[in-house]
């Protein structure tokens, strides 16, 4: 078998494109392999596939492929264009590769397959023999396509979040499908352009078709849902409304625990972690540890109980027992003369028509929450994002769902 013939074979190079010459560099590790179009054939229109006239070659173009035999491989081509009585002048297809990319296909197939299972781009890189821009480049294109790609399908449950950019106080909006558990899109800021922008990344269609938002208690979204899906419930979202009470009581021991201080007392030195726990949750080891606090006596220990009991709200399955349950426990709230738990109850009340629609949605923003061990981890392996739209390729090429291949 003669050199063309093995990489003919190895390149899967389809008739009738012939391998003109090969060109082996073993100084650099690298083959360069020129394909190209027979000469005394007719081309291919690629509008409507019918054979035509070559009209001209275009100027060469290289891809990078997949190493072969250790080698760095290179494909050149000038591509022929063709006349075509009805389209006029175009350039022909390729089989190996989409227009004006950098690789072959795949070459292409096989990064995004390595970001995937490694979700590392610098390993990526350094395995593939990529520059960091390329990376990028053929993840951009990657959800590009994939973007392209999505259809119009009905959205019944939106997830509306937010989270923080680089440093300080920027922030992206997040939307979600949490039913499909999947990130729709992300823009840059919270504030209402933000908002507009996003929901006008649905159809009209898809923005009739939503039931439910579920979300924080942030003005924008709350806005932004009023006014582009009026039909739609909003549900407040009960982990972020937990995470309130979590602050109020941490808040609480604090200021109790400065106050011990000062008698020389050290009870709750360590126990910040202890309060925030939800009792299921707590280990062997905890329930001893919390069992030694005389819980009755501490402030902390009431606003430790009123957490826990605002916990059960979301069990219930009865719009009607579920507001007899809030009342109940916003009373308890009120009373307990906590500042800071007293505070978080009156936002809870003045918010709670869109609590309680939890109770026929039951939907929350958990997914969006799961996610950020996931960017946590792009981001250390990704040198931090430089630029937002970094950040956003990041987001959708691994949270997005999308149809990511050539
Ligand atoms: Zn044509």
């Amino acid at each position: 078998m003669d050199d063309k013939e093995l990489y003919r074979q190895i390149l899967g190079v389809v008739s009738p494109w012939e391998i003109e010459k090969i060109d082996l560099d073993m100084d650099n590790n690298r083959v360069d392999i020129y394909l190209q179009w027979p000469y005394k054939m007719e081309g291919i229109c690629p509008e409507c596939g019918k054979s035509c006239k070559i009209h001209d070659r275009r100027e060469e173009r290289i891809w990078r492929h997949l190493d072969t035999c250790q080698l760095r491989t290179f494909i050149h081509c000038k591509i022929p264009r063709v006349k075509c009585d009805e389209h006029k002048t175009k350039t022909m297809e390729v089989p190996w590769a989409d227009d004006m990319s950098r690789f072959t296909r795949q070459f292409e197939r096989i990064a995004i397959q390595f970001l995937q299972s490694s979700q590392n781009r610098k390993k990526t890189a350094q395995n593939l023999h990529l520059s960091w821009d390329e990376v990028n480049h053929i993840m951009e294109k990657a959800v590009k396509r994939g973007m392209s790609r999505r259809k119009d399908e009905p959205i019944k449950y939106i997830g509306m979040d937010e989270k923080s950019f680089l440093k300080g106080h920027n922030y992206i909006t997040v939307m979600t499908d949490t039913e499909g558990k999947r990130i729709l899109d992300v823009v840059q800021n919270r504030d209402t352009e933000a908002v507009d922008k996003i929901w006008g990344t649905l159809t009209e269609e898809q923005r009739g078709s939503v039931d439910a938002v579920s979300m924080d208690f942030w003005k924008a979204f709350i806005n932004g849902a009023e006014k582009y899906v009026p039909e739609a419930a909003i549900v407040h979202d009960k982990f972020h409304i937990m995470k309130y009470m979590n602050e109020a009581v941490d808040k609480v021991r604090k200021a109790e625990h400065k106050a011990l201080l000062e008698q020389n007392k050290k009870d709750l030195k360590g126990t910040k972690y202890l309060w925030l726990k939800a009792k299921e949750n707590m280990t062997k080891e905890n329930k001893k540890d919390f069992k030694a606090l005389n819980i009755n006596q501490l402030s902390v220990g009431r606003a430790w109980n009123r957490k826990e009991l605002l916990r059960h709200l979301w069990d219930y399955y009865y719009e009607g027992s579920a507001r007899k349950y809030f009342n109940k426990w916003y009373f308890s709230a009120t009373h307990s003369r906590l500042k800071p738990v007293i505070k978080v109850a009156k936002m809870f009340k003045r918010h709670i028509e869109n609590i309680l629609t939890f109770i026929k949605y039951r939907i929350t923003n958990a997914f969006a929450e799961g996610i950020n061990s996931t960017i946590q981890h792009i981001k250390a392996t990704a040198r931090g994002f430089r630029n937002f739209k970094n950040y956003r390729t990041s987001i959708l090429f691994y949270c997005g769902k999308l149809n990511l291949y050539p």
